[in-house]
C-alpha cells in the first residue's frame, strides 16, 4: 500500500447511496489510475454501520477503503478532515480526488492545509505527461482556463466539477475488496457536531448534479410564471434555476441561482428562459453542453452563447414545449 502509486477517490454519499459526483470522481480516478500505472483506491466514510454500495464495490477500484466512527453519521467536515488526515499520512496516496460539491469545497482546503499539500479546485480536465499529474479550471467567469501542475508535494489533491467526468458504471466481474477502519477523532478537537440534519420540505433536484437545468431570468416577470418552468422541468426530468435578481428579489432560493456568486453547473442540457446573458451568470453556466436560450430580444448576450436560440415571448413558449415534450 505505500508504494506512492495509489489514486484515491473520495466517494460522497447521501443516505447510502452514491452521488452522481461520487461515480463521476470514481470515473476520473481509475482513468488516471490507468494512466500512471497506479491503483485505484475508493474511500468512504461514515458512521458505524456503514456499508459500501455495488455501485463502488463493482467501479473496477483495486480496493475500497471505509471510515468509521460515530462522529462520521451525519457527516461532519471536522471530524473527517481529522480522520481523512491521518489515514493519508499513514497510506500516502499519491493523488486525492473529490467532487467539487459543497462538502468536497469544505472538505479539501482543510485537508489541503492539514497536510500543507497544493490543491486544484474545481477540475474540468486532467492530464498526464510522463510522470506529471496536470488539471485544468476554468478561471476569470470562464473566460479562460488555467493549467496546474502540481510540485513535489504529495498527495495531490484535486475537487472535480460535477457533471463534466464521466460516471463510473458498476461492471467489474469481481468486487473490491473492502477494508474497514475505525478513525480516531479526538473528543475535544471537534469543534463542530452535527446534532441533526433536516431536509427541506418538497425538496427538488439539486441544480449542481442535474442533466437538465430549466432556468429563468427577469423575463420570467414575476414569480408566479416560474410555475410554468416547473411544469417544463417536471416533463423533463430537470432542476429549475434562476438568476441572481430573481433570487434577490425573493422569486426563487439562493440554492436555485446559477452564476458567479451563486452554483457554477455544467448540465447536458440548459435551457435559458429570459435570461439576458450578463457575464456574471454565463460565469455559471457557459460549460453546459447544450444551450437553449429563449428571449425576446434577439440582440440578448445569451444568444452568443446558445447553440439553439429561440426569440420570443417565453410565457407563450414554455407552454408550446411542455406540451410537446408530454407528447414524447
Ligand atoms: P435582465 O438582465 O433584466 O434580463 C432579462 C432578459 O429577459 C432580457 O434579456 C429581456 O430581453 C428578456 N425578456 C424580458 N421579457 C421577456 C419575455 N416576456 N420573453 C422572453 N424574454 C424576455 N447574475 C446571475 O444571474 N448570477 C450571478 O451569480 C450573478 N452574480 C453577480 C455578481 C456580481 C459581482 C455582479 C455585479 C452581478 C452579478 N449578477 C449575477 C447579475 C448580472 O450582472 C445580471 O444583472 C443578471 O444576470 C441579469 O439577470 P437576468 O438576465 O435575469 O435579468
Amino acid at each position: 500500500m505505500n508504494d506512492g502509486k495509489q489514486i484515491w477517490v473520495w466517494v460522497e454519499t447521501l443516505a447510502g447511496q452514491v452521488k452522481p459526483v461520487g461515480l463521476e470522481a470514481l470515473h476520473a480516478g481509475k482513468t488516471l489510475a490507468e494512466q500512471l500505472g497506479a491503483t485505484a483506491t475508493a474511500v468512504l466514510a461514515g458512521g458505524p454501520d456503514a456499508t459500501v454500495p455495488e455501485a463502488v464495490t463493482g467501479s473496477g477500484v483495486q480496493q475500497v477503503l471505509l471510515i468509521q466512527h460515530p462522529h462520521l453519521d451525519p457527516h461532519n467536515s471536522l471530524g473527517l478532515v481529522e480522520a481523512f488526515a491521518a489515514q493519508i499520512q499513514s497510506r500516502q496516496p499519491a493523488v486525492v480526488l473529490m467532487g467539487a460539491t459543497n462538502h468536497g469545497k469544505e472538505l479539501a482546503p482543510a485537508l489541503a492545509a492539514k497536510l500543507g499539500v497544493g490543491l486544484a479546485t474545481d477540475c474540468i480536465a486532467l492530464d498526464v505527461e510522463g510522470d506529471t499529474l496536470k488539471a485544468r479550471r476554468p478561471v476569470y467567469a470562464g473566460k479562460a482556463h488555467i493549467t496546474f501542475q502540481f510540485g513535489e508535494h504529495r498527495p495531490c489533491l484535486l475537487t472535480l466539477r460535477p457533471n463534466v467526468f464521466r460516471p463510473s458504471q458498476a461492471t467489474a466481474a469481481e468486487a473490491a475488496p473492502v477494508e474497514t477502519v475505525t478513525a480516531e477523532i479526538p473528543e475535544d478537537g471537534l469543534r463542530l457536531k452535527i446534532k441533526d440534519v433536516v431536509q427541506a420540505a418538497g425538496r427538488k433536484l439539486d441544480i449542481s448534479e442535474a442533466r437538465i437545468i430549466v432556468s429563468g431570468g427577469m423575463g420570467m416577470q414575476k414569480p408566479e410564471n416560474f410555475r410554468l418552468l416547473e411544469e417544463l422541468a417536471e416533463v423533463l426530468g430537470a432542476a429549475v434555476g434562476a438568476s441572481r435578481p430573481v433570487v434577490d428579489n425573493g422569486w426563487r432560493e439562493y440554492s436555485n441561482q446559477v452564476g458567479q456568486t451563486g452554483r457554477t453547473v455544467s448540465p447536458d442540457l440548459y435551457i435559458a428562459c429570459g435570461i439576458s446573458g450578463a457575464v456574471q451568470h454565463l460565469a455559471g453556466m457557459s460549460s453546459s453542453r447544450c444551450i437553449v436560450a429563449i428571449n425576446k430580444d434577439p440582440n440578448a448576450p445569451i444568444f452568443d452563447v446558445a447553440d439553439y436560440g429561440i426569440v420570443g415571448n417565453v410565457l407563450d413558449i414554455l407552454p408550446v414545449m411542455t406540451a410537446e415534450f408530454k407528447k414524447v
